[in-house]
């Protein structure tokens, strides 16, 4: 008898042929108790008959049984020939036609040549496919129960764990601390980025950061303890945090403030959106850079009206003598020491943030589909802009005192120059309520410091 030997494994997502291994080496052994000769073993890994991928090893089984050089085909399980009904009549028309065998190692031999035979092979068919179907939904399934109970999800290895998803690595957990007290601080996320790569802190696939990832990163709940599921927080999860909750919330505050994003890469002039026009009130941006005044600040935002502009050397100058002076006097830290930031308070806020962004979501989609005419979609989307805009202003009030912690302990005008830009705008935004800058008048290129009003905040 030539016995000729196919053997599959459906799931091997390592590559690690155990599975069929196993199989090839239960087969042969079959082949050889019978005493039968094996003229060939035929396989096909990681393919699974139901999602109806090609399958070579299988081809070459039916060709060779066409060919009639089989006696006997013999498979691990009966599951491992077909799983789809059409299939399996296929096979059984073909074994009939050339008088070949079946022997499985699971399950014995189907005669097929009998009635009986047949029936019990279309049932194991039959069932396989049915399982087939099921093991998808047992995967979903499963894989929500183990979210809900805040089990870790497999995949690639989450930065500041093991492998195991659990066990805290202690010095990647220490550079996570410190990227988050970095932002809170006022730095740009940008420069953490530098400032990771420059030091040879891979991320955890052992690539160099980019952006993207350093904000995916610190937007991860896993690190404040939390287990996700479809982009949902669900349960408290099983690992212990990185984060705790103060820190994650005050992170997650910066990383959604609009002047966090990338965009236009790292801030320039400081005063950026904190000066504003003195003719139409809007924020003051940097601006063309003259070959005679240098760098300005100009109002030329979409709203702005086009008509201002102060040389940026002079308006810094200013302001920023005022914040080394202010800063200098004894009661400067109780002065603009604000109190506690109330975390209920903030978290509060944030998610009427989040449950705006999507509110404006759901009547662009019902515009979209035709269930809002143009009039009705329009001012919903401006009362909530109106309300988004409330809210933005109490968040940024409650997380000015985190720039507190920024404020000099010694030489005030040593601080000042140490300063990066984002960190001098929030210093300005703490004691400024107000920079505004007037109209040019004209004195011949001098500086006009009249132009200049200030209103201190608090
Ligand atoms: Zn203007």
């Amino acid at each position: 008898m030539k016995a000729l030997v196919y053997v599959r494994i459906s799931h091997d997502p390592e590559g690690k042929r155990t599975g069929v291994e196993r199989q090839r080496k239960d087969c042969v052994s079959l082949v050889e108790e019978r005493g039968w000769t094996a003229i060939g073993v035929l396989e096909d890994n990681d393919r699974s008959a139901y999602r109806g991928k090609q399958r070579p090893g299988w081809n070459e089984v039916i060709d060779r049984i066409q060919t009639g050089g089989v006696d006997v085909l013999v498979a691990w399980a009966s599951d491992r020939l077909t799983r789809h009904p059409r299939e399996l009549e296929d096979l059984v028309d073909l074994l009939e036609k050339t008088e070949t065998h079946v022997v499985t190692v699971t399950s014995g031999e189907y005669d097929l040549s009998t009635p009986e035979g047949r029936a019990t092979a279309r049932i194991v068919g039959a069932i396989a496919r049915h399982e087939s179907e099921r093991k998808a939904e047992r995967l979903r399934a499963a894989n929500r129960h183990r979210a809900m109970k805040g089990q870790r999800m497999g995949g690639r290895r989450a930065f500041g764990y093991d492998e195991d998803g659990c066990t805290i690595r202690e010095h990647e957990a220490v550079e996570l601390r410190g990227m988050a007290r970095w932002l809170i601080d006022g730095h740009s996320a940008r420069s953490l980025r530098v400032d990771l790569n420059e030091r040879g802190i891979d991320t955890s696939s052992g690539k160099p950061w980019t952006n993207s990832r350093v904000t995916e990163v610190l937007r991860n709940p896993r690190y404040v303890g939390k287990r996700t599921y479809q982009g949902e927080i669900v349960a408290d999860a099983e690992w212990p945090p990185i984060f705790d909750e103060q820190t994650w919330r005050r992170l997650q505050a910066i990383l959604n403030r609009p002047e966090r994003r990338w965009r236009g890469g790292p801030l320039k002039r400081w005063l950026t959106r904190v000066a504003v026009c003195g003719r139409c009130q809007q924020p003051l941006v940097s601006g063309q850079v003259s070959r005679t005044r240098g760098p300005s600040y100009t109002c030329t935002t979409d709203q702005g009206c086009n008509r201002l502009t102060m040389k940026a050397a002079w308006l810094e100058d200013y302001v920023a003598g005022l914040v080394v002076d202010v800063l200098s006097a004894p009661s400067a830290l109780e002065r603009f020491a604000a109190p506690e930031v109330d975390e209920d308070e903030l978290a509060r806020i944030i998610a009427g943030l989040d449950n705006i962004a999507l509110r404006v979501e759901e009547a662009d989609r019902d515009y979209d589909d035709g269930h809002l005419d143009r009039a009705r979609w329009l001012t919903r989307v401006e009362r909530l802009r109106s309300k988004k805009a409330t809210l933005e202003a109490q968040r940024d009030r409650l997380l000015r005192s985190s720039t507190v912690g920024m404020l000099p302990d010694g030489d005030v005008q040593t601080w000042w120059s140490d300063l990066d830009p984002e960190q001098r705008r929030r210093v300005a935004r703490l004691l400024f309520s107000e920079v505004v800058v007037s109209p040019s008048r004209n004195l011949g290129g001098k500086p006009d410091w009249d132009r200049i009003q200030v209103r201190w905040a608090a």
